[in-house]
């Protein structure tokens, strides 16, 4: 007698919904609910689907990705600038500092949400299937 042992059908989770809900700082899954609770921390589970949102592991790549980004904005507005203009030291000073705290504060919990969001989209870190993935 041979038994069938049928792989387990998981449903696809499309990655760039997944990306941008979580950019939008809502729950991958359901796009309803919030990720955070405050400025960066991560609520246990969706308020509204109940998807464990603890399994996340973003440890350094949202301010890695959070640099990379405000540093290639930056540097490349300043190049501009220079090149263009060759405006005084105390122009780009009082420009591209605050600017650069701006952009980053406010890129931090978008790419962190975007990290999460591509995490459950792959299946990672316990975002593996779950009795809850309807
Ligand atoms: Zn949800």
């Amino acid at each position: 007698m041979i038994e069938h042992d049928a792989p387990t059908e998981e449903k696809p989770r499309s990655l760039l919904s997944a990306l941008g809900r979580g950019w939008r700082r809502r729950c991958p899954r359901c796009g309803q609910g919030s990720i955070f609770d405050g400025y960066l921390k991560v609520h246990p589970r969706c308020g509204t689907c109940h998807l464990e949102l603890h399994h996340h592991r973003a440890d350094d790549a949202p301010p890695y990705f959070t640099i990379m980004i405000v540093g290639h904005i930056i540097i490349g507005g300043m190049l501009w600038l220079e090149t263009e203009a060759h405006p005084p030291a105390w122009v780009h000073m009082s420009l591209w500092l605050p600017l650069t705290l701006i952009l980053t504060l406010a890129l931090l919990p978008l790419v962190k949400g975007a990290l999460i969001g591509w995490q459950w989209a792959l299946r990672m870190h316990g975002f593996e299937s779950s009795a809850s993935d309807v």
